[in-house]
């Protein structure tokens, strides 16, 4: 296949200055730029050779060897290394930016018209429980999505003709320049309704419910934000692909059990009887539940330590604590016999308050759960 010679293409003499060639390639440019050209394969190579061309006798030593050698040089290694005919669309595009400034910037027909045919994300709130969120769960849930109406159409939107933008010359001080703009009856995704069915929306969507499962991994913590790409609503007509869906995970309140960072707390109510005896006692924890001892003369307000029995930490290896907090329960409400042993009790010096000092005050029960 011959090629034309560099400087035929750009239409300048061999003796053009650097300013000249710059913009005999510019004319070139807009004359055949595929979006002004649409399907034009004429149109396309031309405008391909012309910033080969421009490419070659823009820089001084490729175009010393071109003047040297012609197309010869060209793929021989020494010469224009696998530049001949090798450019494609984004290296011309991306080109562009030098010769026609800031105007041209992001430029290019590939793909462009597509820019804004995704569909929405939508966003859910999901609640799970302790145990759920420390171990993992499989959940399904209700969703309400939009999803292209059935017999809902689009045409090509005429305004643009399904480019999504609309090119405007404008003359300024230094020659013509061109800019782009989102076609306004499109919205720059190129297509209008052709038909939409009762119920639909103007992008052809209908508001729909869908059952989704959704894979909890093990360890999630309040507000982590999982991302499922592509089942958020579905893209206008259905030309493009649909958002995402995000599901922010919210911690149920466990009515007792309390968090704080990696450790548990939950409050563990006993009878004066059993303080006085001591008892054992089924605590359940995250994964079932472990039996605790309870000392006989165990005071309200003692702590009790789990170790391990917490939640797997974020930070670092190994788990939480769990604590329980025990309070002994005074009776409210006593029987005549039961009145009567109190009384004696209290009569006889039994049953008395009596601290050995050795006793922890609040303060120091906060110190120890800190150190
Ligand atoms: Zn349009």
């Amino acid at each position: 296949m011959s090629k034309r010679d560099y400087y035929e293409v750009l239409g300048v003499e061999k003796t053009a200055s650097t300013e000249a060639i710059k913009k005999a390639y510019r004319k070139k440019a807009i004359q055949y730029h595929p979006d002004k050209n649409p399907g034009d394969k004429e149109a396309e190579e031309k405008f391909k050779e012309a910033a080969e061309a421009y490419e070659v006798l823009s820089d001084e030593q490729k175009r010393a060897r071109y003047d040297r050698y012609g197309h010869a040089a060209s793929g021989t290694g020494s010469g224009f290394g696998g530049f001949g005919g090798g450019m494609n669309m984004e290296d011309i595009f991306s080109q562009f930016g030098d010769i026609f400034g800031g105007h041209f910037g992001g430029f290019g027909g590939s793909g462009r018209a597509t820019q804004n045919n995704k569909g929405t994300n939508l966003r859910v709130r999901i609640k799970l429980n302790l145990e759920e969120m420390v171990n993992g769960t499989q959940k399904t849930i209700k969703i309400k999505k939009m999803k292209v109406a059935e017999g809902a159409t689009s045409k090509t939107c005429p305004s643009c003709n399904g480019q999504g933008y609309r090119i405007q010359s404008m003359n300024t001080m230094f020659g013509q320049m061109q800019t782009q703009s989102t076609c306004g009856q499109c919205n720059g995704t190129g297509k209008i309704a052709a038909h939409i069915p009762n119920g639909a929306n103007s992008q052809g969507l209908i508001k729909t419910d869908e059952e989704i499962s959704i894979k909890i991994p093990a360890g999630a913590r309040d507000g982590l934000q999982l991302n499922i790409r592509g089942r958020g609503n579905d893209a206008p007509f259905g030309n493009g692909t649909p958002g995402d869906l995000f599901v922010v995970i919210e911690e149920e309140a466990d009515a007792n059990i309390k968090r704080e960072g990696d450790n548990l707390h939950q409050e563990l109510y006993i009878s004066f009887a059993e303080a006085a005896l001591g008892c054992s006692k089924e605590i359940p924890v995250v994964g079932g539940k472990v039996k605790i001892k309870v000392e006989a003369g165990t005071q309200s307000g003692k702590i009790l330590r789990l170790a391990g029995k917490g939640l797997p930490s974020v930070e670092h290896y190994g788990k939480g604590d769990m604590f329980i907090h025990i309070n002994v329960w005074t009776p409210q409400k006593l029987t005549k016999e039961q009145k009567e042993f109190f009384e004696q009790q209290i009569k006889n010096g039994e049953m008395k308050a009596e601290p050995s000092g050795k006793e922890k005050t609040f303060f120091d029960k906060v110190r120890d759960l800190f150190s």
